[in-house]
């Protein structure tokens, strides 16, 4: 046995499935989770000392690989001040401004610790704001595991969400109207169905949690109008594409407006930080400026916003960083399309940016029904192949790989060999 297996097998004794987020358990892609002691730059080693090239990093946080020297000093110059004091500091000041200069529809933001904490107070603020109970969510779109959002589809467009997992009450789920993703006349049908009624519509502006699905033209701006139309407060849930697709999420890059956005992984820079912000009007009804209550005992911890201090002056200081993720993710993208020629398969590749998948499906991909037509089989398979070779990639189908600027030309030319080893591995055991 490993050592990550002999870890994994005590670690299932004591903590639920052995993991403290299910993605890592590897039940999509089958065996044993490998348990990571260290990382630097573009490689992280496990227990047992294997050097893998990332392509996970940490689910985006890494965008500058690992233990980034700034970011690193700045949590080191930080933590002989203390580590917390649940009362207003200056880091938090910095942090709100620089996030507001960065991000193009936010006036006002407050703190929290995760993209969780983040999309459900968000969507508190906008039912107090509106005094409407309902929600719309797209399939597929995952924006944390607040209980309004964890509802699947029913059949059809039109038909009332039920709760995805036990725990999550008939009610809850009643007020969570879910529509394919791409399609703008189900939330047109949804609207005028529930005239009045909804509060908010929530999306991932690009999707990364059905593994990475890109808005079709005119779909962002479609969704903008039928939310003005009637009066829906319009979340973009950019807690993966934030600081990621630009300095100012995907929000900047397709230069539509949401009225909130929510914030995460980026943000802290490694640490549990997460962020909710938008039109001041709307930001106003937090508590204690207004009556909708939302609060932290941990919320803008100083040590958390100096790894995110850290890591967005780099990103905002350094737009080459954004240049050379497109770069990364379009020479990813061409490679592995050459691997898939080679192998004689014609599944599809999805990029945009440093968000990157491989569907293992000759569907092209636009909405949640398209994801699920992959072979998961065959892509776990794959990603053992990918792992035996040296190449972390996300545990399941359903991600977009996360690359970071530490990756060289040299190690992306590794991973396209990989890749294209690893399909040829997996075509000739079918
Ligand atoms: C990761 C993610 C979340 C949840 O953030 P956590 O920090 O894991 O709670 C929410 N929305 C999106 C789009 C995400 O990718």
């Amino acid at each position: 046995m490993t050592t990550s297996e002999q870890l994994f097998e005590k670690a299932k004794t004591l903590i639920p499935g052995g993991v403290n987020s299910p993605v890592r358990a590897f039940r999509a892609v089958g065996g044993s989770p490998l348990f990571i002691k260290s990382g630097k730059g573009p490689y992280v080693y496990d227990e047992d000392g294997r050097q893998y090239i990332e392509l996970i990093n940490s689910w985006g946080p890494m965008i500058l690989g690992h233990a980034f020297e700034p970011v690193e000093k700045a949590v080191r110059d930080a933590i002989q001040y203390s580590f917390s004091f649940g009362a207003p500091t200056r880091k938090e000041v910095e942090m709100a401004e620089l996030i507001v200069s960065m991000v193009p529809s936010i006036e006002k933001v407050r703190m929290v610790n995760s993209g969780t904490e983040a999309t459900m107070a968000a969507i508190r603020v906008a039912r107090g704001f509106t005094g409407r109970d309902k929600i719309i969510k797209f399939e597929g779109c995952y924006h944390g595991h607040g209980d309004s959002f964890l509802i699947a589809a029913g059949s059809g467009a039109v038909t009332m969400g039920v709760p995805d997992s036990p725990g999550v009450t008939k009610a809850t789920a009643a007020d969570t109207l879910t529509a394919p993703y791409n399609n703008l006349a189900a939330v047109e049908v949804l609207l005028d169905n529930n005239q009045n009624q909804v509060a908010a519509l929530i999306l991932e502006p690009v999707v990364g949690n059905m593994g990475c699905v890109i808005p079709e033209p005119g779909f962002l701006q479609g969704v903008r109008d039928l939310c003005n139309k009637h009066g829906v407060v319009l979340i973009f849930d950019e807690v993966m594409t934030g600081f990621r697709l630009a300095k100012g999420g995907a929000q900047e890059r397709f230069g539509i407006t949401p009225d909130l956005t929510t914030l995460g992984k980026i943000i802290g820079g490694g640490m549990p930080v997460g962020a909710y912000g938008g039109r001041a009007e709307i930001m106003n009804v937090v508590s204690p400026a207004g009556p909708v209550y939302q609060a932290g005992t941990l919320s803008g911890n100083p040590i958390a916003m100096s790894a995110g201090l850290a890591m967005l002056h780099h990103l905002n200081d350094h737009p080459d960083v954004y240049t050379r993720l497109d770069e990364i993710g379009e020479k990813l993208a061409t490679g592995f399309r050459a691997g898939l020629q080679k192998a004689g398969l014609n599944y599809t590749i999805n990029q945009i940016g440093s968000m990157f998948t491989l569907f293992m499906t000759e569907r092209s991909v636009s909405d949640f029904a398209d994801a699920k037509s992959c072979d998961l089989p065959l892509f776990g398979r794959y990603f053992h192949a990918m792992l035996k070779r040296g190449v972390y990639l996300a545990p399941s189908q359903f991600e977009s790989l996360f690359v970071s600027v530490a990756l060289t030309n040299d190690l992306i030319d590794e991973v396209i060999q990989a890749n294209e080893e690893a399909l040829l591995e997996v075509m000739s055991d079918e």
